[in-house]
């Protein structure tokens, strides 16, 4: 093989995680070797960039004149006397700051609910935007996500009929720039999932798929669970506690269990103190939304190192109102999680439109629950990135700028340690060794391509 094939298959090899496909991996492991795919002879490119000050979140500290050199897809040394070969491309970023991708742990890019014309009821949005469409809509929403600084998305749901997974799967072939997709399929929940159907329509007519997946014996638990892992899910996203009959610890634990089989961990929305209970006691890996958490719950949540994904909603979005009451609320509930030393990530649950800004941009918002928290700036630099790997499961291949990760790289103006509001202008990001901006303007044309340059085998 030669090292662009070996980093090929090194990248599917980290896509097709878990026992369940070690004998397809033995199959693709065959194919990989064969005089079809070895017949591409080219050697990785190196670039060398020139980092002025490279910020590790977590050590909290900044390394000054450092050099990062890539080839291919990969990080291959970084330090302050790297030689830099012959005929290596380089990038000066001396002038900036550069730091590790940025994590969204909670988003849905593939749903755009607006104003007009379903007065944001995203009931009306499924109804009214076909899967293919939202498809579309999530490939502008990963490219403005990208554009941010953000090079992983855990994207949990929503998303129609798996759009999900063909966003991710376009772009780990590479068909389209975007970031890294943890994708959840579809949410699976008791009857009826997060929505109020009619009997007339919720009978026969199935109205709440593909939104969700009902799942309310055990059989249909591990059913569903093997659907969204066959149809390309990447981690279980579960409705806790949606209807009054929910999950109980036992049946959140069939799900931990049936997930971890292929060796996916389990998401789940809690809306409630009981079903936080629940989630709990099974051991779930992340409790999606912080509204019923107080303070013995996230006791109980650091004790047992639950990830905390959060909603902290900012005022001031327009047609998306927040209260002044609510958002006390949510930065009281932020602080009392920090103190109690919970897990936490930065996670915006975005799934619509604000006027006037790009879903990137919607999601820089929400820096400022953060510091109006008082939460260290270090610490909200964590969330964004080490603590976003660790929830996603990708941090021993993804995320660090280190020898031998994937070279997602971003760099800002100012210095983000000072200033958190600095990330808001992102001028440089690179993404699995690809420039996708730089001086601040997208130059995304190396990402398109006539075909899955990365392999039609990535699934
Ligand atoms: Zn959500």
């Amino acid at each position: 093989m030669t090292s662009r094939d070996m980093a090929m298959f090194d990248r599917g090899r980290s896509l097709f995680r878990g026992s369940v496909f070690s004998c397809f991996r033995v199959l693709l492991a065959g194919l990989a070797m064969g005089a079809g795919v070895a017949a591409q002879q080219s050697a990785a490119p190196v670039t060398a960039i020139r980092a002025g000050r490279l910020l590790d979140p977590d050590a909290g500290r900044v390394l000054t004149n450092q050099i990062i050199l890539v080839e291919g897809n990969r990080i291959r040394d970084v330090g302050p006397n790297v030689a830099i070969p012959a005929g290596a491309a380089v990038i000066d970023l001396s002038r900036m700051t550069v730091l590790p991708g940025l994590v969204d742990s909670h988003n849905h890019l593939a749903i755009t609910y607006k104003p007009e014309p379903e007065n944001n009821v995203y009931y009306y949005t499924y109804v009214q935007d076909s899967t293919a469409l939202r498809a579309i809509q999530a490939v502008a929403n990963g490219v403005t996500m990208l554009n941010a600084g953000f090079t992983v998305v855990r994207d949990l749901g929503n998303n129609g009929n798996y759009a999900d997974s063909a966003l991710r799967q376009a772009i780990d072939q590479g068909w389209i720039p975007g970031p890294t997709i943890i994708n959840s399929g579809i949410i699976i929940g008791g009857m009826g999932g997060q929505f109020f159907p009619t009997p007339e329509m919720a009978k026969n007519h199935n109205i709440v798929y593909p939104e969700y997946l009902d799942a309310d014996t055990p059989d249909e638990i591990v059913k569903a669970v093997r659907q969204n892992i066959l149809f390309g899910a990447k981690v279980i996203k579960i409705c806790v506690d949606c209807k009054p009959y929910g999950y109980t610890a036992d049946e959140i634990r069939l799900f931990i269990r049936e997930a971890a089989k292929s060796g996916m961990k389990v998401a789940g929305h809690v809306q409630t103190p009981a079903g936080a209970k629940n989630a709990i006691d099974a051991g779930i890996w992340s409790i999606e939304h912080s509204g019923a958490l107080n303070d013995d719950l996230h006791k109980q949540m650091a004790a047992k190192g639950i990830w905390r994904a959060g909603t902290e909603t900012p005022t001031g979005l327009q047609g998306h109102p927040v209260s002044e009451q609510a958002y006390k609320r949510t930065i009281d509930g932020l602080k009392n999680a920090y103190d109690n030393k919970v897990p936490l990530v930065f996670s915006t649950d975005a799934d619509y439109w604000v006027a006037g800004k790009t879903r990137g941009e919607l999601v820089t918002e929400f820096l400022r629950p953060w510091k109006d928290a008082g939460i260290p700036n270090v610490d909200i630099l964590r969330a964004l990135t080490i603590n976003g790997y660790r929830v996603c499961d990708i941090d021993k291949a993804r995320g660090p700028i280190k020898a031998g990760y994937f070279a997602d790289v971003i760099a800002v103006a100012g210095d983000p340690l000072a200033d958190i509001d600095a990330l808001k202008n992102v001028q440089f990001v690179m993404k699995d060794g690809q420039v996708f901006k730089k001086d601040g303007v997208m130059t995304p044309a190396a990402f398109f391509h006539g075909g899955p340059v990365n392999g039609w085998r990535i699934r």
